[in-house]
């Protein structure tokens, strides 16, 4: 059998400290490309990659279960001694070995079908500690027990062993020995993280001690104060990068800008409605971060439907009445479409010119915004991130706005607006209600401002998890709202059939539903693969009553606004996660009607499922529900994936570690050497484009 390396060394060397723990384990002697190929599959590509693989959990081989209460399927540990052992050959004549084990309580059986080195030392009389699963084999026995005899000089003998996450091919004995090596050989390249007053208020004394402890702790409480002072270090580095992003920001030079007396007020005048108390605050806040000449970083979140939108026309509106350009940037060309029409009409009566930019724009209207850009005749351009991909310039560009999604990493987005000098005001909008612990770790370089109100005259939504026989009451439902002039959204979880999964897709179901009674309606679909100018068009028909029914998949998930929408059926809801349900039911109760919100449930929904879906409908608050689904799903699905800018933190867990956070956070404002970090941030979070500028 292929062993990993015993005698591990690097192929190449002269690197210096610290370099080398970036090498490929490809090249390390012992691991073969197929070895390394497995690895991968566990996110390990480097020595520093498998230093920082902590474990699960420990196996605690002193817990010692009595072999009378044994039961098949559990992992334990058994002490004995041996009372028989010999040879057996089975029926397709292969050889095995079987050792019978006894403790005051019972017998247990112990098989071996490679015994070469064992079968001299399972002798009657020889005491041992055998750990394994347990099976049962006509008698309940271990198959391949781990083995320590008692009785021989074995003080090296580790008593409490790493669990880690394995992958096909790789068993915990290859792991551990695989660490063990690197640990023995590599340690020693890391470089220290932590200030060592930190370090030593958590007991340990340098980094490679909390490497080894992480892996072979004494017991495995050690093992976890270990990983604690890991996940501690990794949110210090991240939170260093974020300080460090923050006072290169502080230093550049923003734009002030200065509105003539009166814009905001002409503004707000020309609104159909008045603005809630926290976008009047909200809009304060904004103003005075615009007149600063250093540039603004701010994310403003707002539960779905907080109207978000309006404040940034307002922002635009301060902007170019500065006489400086703007640009806001969305997730969809759907969206851009939609806030083309809304901001154009709250901004065009004050007299800012609007224009939009997509990946489907004709290439003549592109050349023609793309000069008026230039000649300065357009004010704001709203679009997706063809914007940025296709480099449009914006000679006069002094404030950026980023919708509904974070698309851009800390260091993407930096990098875009440190090319230019002054620097652009920046406000990011998130509908995403994500928990305090979160904001911070995500953008703990901008200043938030939350929009904590809703505005007025709106219906009351109710949440409902219904059940496949309550198909039809939901469908006489929908009949009658859309017989009140009311519209409707029906979500499926998938775009096409799958025959695996039983579900039936969203553009199956718009052929049945336009056939039946719902049909004299009017039934469009809206799937994220149509082409762009079908999207288009089917919105356009939902929100100016043509169609009042929307057969879609999440992508109607973000931003859409139509005020007449009233119900919202989501099937095989159980499949979708809280915050994206939340979001989704975010789509009706924007007018003055009362709303419905349907939940249905897949048959297979299990009792967790449907606990889930309990939560949503016993609240509406976005920030509860986010910590709940933070809870069940972990930080990275809550905020997007990871190219949406959630570090991928490989020890901290933003649950269990959260009090970490803030210690992180003082440990990192009380220590200014960015730079002697910059390589750690590299190591263990990948590029650091910002920094190379
Ligand atoms: P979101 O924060 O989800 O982006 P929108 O900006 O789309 O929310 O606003 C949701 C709806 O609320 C829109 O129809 C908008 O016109 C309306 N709206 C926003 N602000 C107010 C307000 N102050 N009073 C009444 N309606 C408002
Ligand atoms: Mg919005």
């Amino acid at each position: 059998m292929p062993e990993c390396g015993r005698n591990f060394s690097i192929i190449f060397s002269g690197k210096p400290k610290g370099k080398i723990l970036k090498t490929d384990l490809r090249y390390l002697k012992g691991i073969g490309p197929a070895r390394s190929r497995q690895l991968s599959r566990l996110g390990i590509e480097t020595i520093c990659d498998l230093l920082l693989y902590v474990p699960k959990g420990y196996h605690d081989r002193r817990i010692i279960t009595p072999i009378s209460s044994l039961v098949p399927g559990e992992e334990v540990n058994i002490s004995g001694t041996i009372v028989s052992s010999g040879y057996l050959r089975s029926k397709n004549g292969k050889n095995r070995f079987e050792a019978i084990v006894r403790d005051k309580t019972g017998d247990l059986k112990l098989t071996f079908f490679h015994f070469r080195y064992i079968a001299d030392r399972l002798i009657p009389h020889s005491r041992v500690i055998a750990s394994g699963r347990i099976d049962y084999f006509g008698c309940i026995s271990i198959v391949h027990p781990d083995l320590i005899f008692i009785d021989e000089e074995n003080s090296n003998v580790r008593l409490v062993l790493p669990i880690y996450s394995l992958t096909a091919g790789i068993t915990q004995g290859i792991m551990r020995k695989l660490i063990e090596t690197v640990i023995d050989e590599y340690v020693s390249e890391m470089a220290e993280v932590l200030p060592s007053d930190v370090l030593g208020s958590m007991g340990f004394k340098s980094r490679g001690e909390i490497i080894r402890k992480v892996h072979f702790p004494d017991d495995p409480g050690e093992g976890e104060l270990a990983r604690r002072a890991l996940a501690l270090e990794e949110l210090f580095v991240h939170q260093a990068l974020l300080n460090y992003i923050r006072t290169e920001v502080s230093k550049r030079t923003g734009i002030k800008m200065i509105p003539p007396d009166g814009s905001l007020a002409e503004f707000v005048r020309c609104l159909p409605y008045s603005l809630t108390g926290a976008q009047h605050s909200a809009l304060e806040t904004i103003a005075a971060d615009l007149g600063r000449n250093v540039p603004m970083r701010r994310l403003l979140q707002g539960d779905v439907g907080s109207g978000k939108t309006v404040v940034a026309a307002a922002a635009c509106s301060l902007c170019c009445r500065s006489g400086y350009q703007a640009v806001i940037v969305v997730p969809t060309e759907v969206l851009a479409f939609q806030h083309y029409r809304t901001i154009s009409g709250m901004l065009e009566p004050v007299g800012v010119r609007c224009g939009l930019l997509t990946g489907s724009t004709k290439v003549s209207e592109r050349r023609n915004l793309l000069e008026s850009l230039l000649d300065g005749s357009l004010d704001v351009i709203i679009g997706t991130h063809a914007i940025f991909e296709e480099r449009v310039v914006i000679p006069g560009m002094g404030l950026c706005i980023i919708d509904e999604q974070h698309k851009f990493g800390v260091e993407q987005r930096e990098k875009l607006l440190s090319e230019r000098d002054p620097s652009p005001h920046f406000m990011l909008m998130s509908a995403t209600p994500i928990p305090r612990t979160l904001a911070m770790t995500i953008y703990g370089d901008l200043d938030i401002t939350v929009l904590d109100e809703m505005p007025p005259g709106r219906g009351i939504t109710t949440t409902r998890v219904m059940t496949r026989d309550t198909r039809n009451m939901v469908y006489e439902f929908l009949l009658e709202r859309m017989s009140s002039g009311e519209r409707a959204y029906i979500i499926y979880p998938l775009r096409e059939t799958s025959e695996e999964l039983d579900l039936k897709d969203a553009a199956t179901s718009f052929e049945i539903l336009k056939r039946g009674p719902l049909g004299k309606f009017g039934v469009g679909v809206l799937t994220g693969a149509m082409k762009p100018e079908d999207k288009l068009d089917v919105t356009g028909k939902f929100v100016s009553g043509e169609i009042s029914v929307l057969v879609s998949t999440t992508v109607v998930e973000v931003g859409l606004d139509v005020p007449e929408a009233t119900v919202m059926v989501v099937t095989h809801a159980e499949r979708f996660g809280l915050s994206q349900l939340h979001q989704l039911r975010g789509r009706i109760g924007r007018g003055g009607r009362d709303s419905w919100c349907f939940l249905m449930k897949g048959e297979d929904c299990g009792a967790e499922g449907a606990s889930r879906l309990d939560i949503l409908a016993s609240t509406d608050d976005g920030f509860r529900i986010a910590e709940q689904d933070l809870k069940l799903r972990g930080p990275g699905e809550v905020a997007g994936k990871r190219q949406h800018g959630v570090p991928a933190f490989r020890i901290a867990s933003l649950i269990d570690d959260s009090d970490l956070l803030e210690k992180a956070a003082d440990v990192a404002a009380g220590s200014s050497s960015w730079e002697s970090l910059r390589d750690e941030y590299e190591l263990r979070f990948g590029g650091l484009d910002i920094l190379e500028l």
